[in-house]
């Protein structure tokens, strides 16, 4: 069904990619009764929340839980909002987080104020600073949040901390989770990072991730909309300066009134558009942007699970010691084997997953290199965390970050599009409108959000944008 006002065009809207953030942003505008095609170049849809089956295992392939679902929260209310709190099955896992340092192991409970007890049994002389950086973490309102956009996220620790073994411990998910340490990140993603994935975290959908990218699927075609998977975007069609339809590597060209891009950010200025469109100082600007770095992924498939496996749904963090800014710069340099890292093991008890930030590496190094890693890997997990290990390991593989950029097309295998500087978060140039007339941005490439709910936030927030265009929109 046509919206009727835009008749003349293929479709109302064109959504490239079939990530969360396109998916939802495709709900909320077919739900509006708008004609929407989303076009996805892999064969499914999710983007990096997506799940996949081998040798009888199923893996998450890179997103393994999400946050925000507390009461209000906005996975919560979007997921209300297109019917599907009642169609997926939400679990919470408690403890979401446990991080084990050389002498401390600190728990994130389902309960902050258990969380707090814990932290000021650990670090009693920061019993204060601890209860009161936490409560502004809970109850500032998004107006307070702006604030820290200025700030990094060491610089608001140091406002309320002075033990640096107790910072280093409230750092090391920001490093994982947001690939940056915290002399470098900003405070405002840090704090968001801690209230919106930690604090408010441990959440799964289904049997595996990929049953919310399915499930906002199915809803998606059940209002109306098109989805086509195995389907790459060439071009974004403009004229003058207006954004008019796609061209697909198939030879086919559908024209839209609006066209949406949740794909890479890069990818969408430097080759969906080019140089003959847009300006050459944004196109300069976007090329000398840093994305963020890449993520290695321990895939391993067990027989029976070692007794000393944590808990099924719980992130545990290993932290080898307490200088975040060495750490960081050993991912980064990937100078030595793996040093820090998360690992998982799986709801269903049959698989672990573990990560550690990488940085991006051609095809040749990896194809030399991932058996070595992933042996390391093991080892280092088996020596800090699970003893006895490598004996119960019946399947082993990984995801390198040239495999991440190979199934998603993001950048470098960037793990959360742009790295979250101060000085690159809110680039006017990346928001969610553009300066092509109707092109907007949803995803991990605009430069004010990450992670699964940060991208649904932003897919609404882009149909908001539409819908009051066309004045249809309806709180
Ligand atoms: C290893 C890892 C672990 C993570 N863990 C978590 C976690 O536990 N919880 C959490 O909340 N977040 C996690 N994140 C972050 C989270 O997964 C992302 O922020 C989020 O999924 C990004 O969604 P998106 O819609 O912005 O983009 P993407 O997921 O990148 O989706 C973009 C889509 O566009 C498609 N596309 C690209 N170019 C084209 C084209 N030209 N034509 C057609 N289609 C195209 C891609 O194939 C892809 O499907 C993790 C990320 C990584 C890498």
């Amino acid at each position: 069904m046509n919206s009727g006002k835009n008749n003349h065009y293929d479709y109302d809207v064109i959504i490239i990619g079939a990530g969360i953030g396109g998916l939802v942003c495709g709900c909320y505008l077919a739900k509006a009764g708008m004609k929407v095609l989303i076009a996805e170049q892999h064969h499914k849809p999710g983007g990096y929340c997506t799940s996949f089956k081998r040798r009888g295992f199923t893996f998450d392939a890179a997103a393994h839980s999400f946050g925000s679902y507390r009461k209000d929260g906005n996975m919560r209310r979007i997921l209300e909002a297109l019917d599907l709190d009642k169609r997926i099955k939400i679990t919470r896992y408690t403890p979401s987080d446990i991080i084990i340092s050389p002498d401390y192991k600190v728990t994130f409970w389902a309960d902050t104020d258990r969380t707090v007890r814990e932290l000021q049994n650990a670090f009693p002389e920061e019993s204060k600073s601890i209860s009161n950086f936490i409560e502004y973490l809970t109850t500032s309102k998004p107006i307070d949040f702006a604030v820290l956009r200025k700030k990094t996220f060491k610089e608001l620790l140091d406002q309320y901390f002075r033990n640096e073994k107790l910072k280093a411990i409230l750092s090391i998910p920001i490093l994982g989770n947001g690939a940056l340490p915290p002399s470098l990140i900003s405070a405002f993603t840090g704090a968001k990072i801690f209230t919106e994935f930690i604090l408010d975290g441990g959440y799964y959908a289904g049997d595996c991730m990929q049953a919310l990218p399915d499930t906002l699927a199915e809803r998606f075609k059940e209002l109306g909309g098109t989805l086509k998977t195995s389907c790459l975007v060439k071009r974004i069609k403009v004229k003058d300066n207006e954004a008019k339809g796609v061209a697909l590597e198939n030879g086919k060209d559908f024209s839209a009134k609006y066209v949406i891009s949740n794909s890479d950010a890069r990818q969408t200025f430097l080759k969906l558009l080019g140089n003959k469109i847009v300006k050459k100082d944004i196109l300069h600007k976007i090329d000398s942007m840093t994305p963020s770095l890449s993520i290695f992924i321990l895939y391993l498939g067990i027989d029976k699970p070692p007794k000393s496996l944590p808990e099924p749904g719980t992130n545990v963090w290993f932290l080898p010691d307490y200088n975040i800014d060495d750490l960081y710069l050993s991912a980064k340099n990937m100078t030595t084997e793996i040093k820090y890292f998360m690992m998982r093991f799986s709801p269903d008890k049959k698989t672990i997953l573990a990560f550690a930030n990488a940085p991006f590496k051609n095809k040749d190094f990896w194809h030399s290199n991932k058996p070595k890693f992933i042996d390391t890997f093991i080892k280092n997990i088996e020596i800090n965390l699970v003893p006895g290990l490598s004996t119960r390991v019946v399947y082993k593989d990984a995801a390198t970050p040239y495999t991440l950029y190979r199934y998603t097309l993001n950048y470098n295998g960037a793990a959360y599009g742009w790295a979250t500087f101060p000085s690159q978060l809110f680039t006017p140039e990346l928001k969610s409108t553009t300066p092509i007339k109707g092109l907007f941005l949803t995803g991990h490439w605009t430069t004010h959000t990450q992670g699964i709910p940060g991208v649904a936030y932003l897919g609404y927030d882009v149909a908001k944008l539409i819908l009051k265009k066309e004045k249809i929109y309806k709180k």
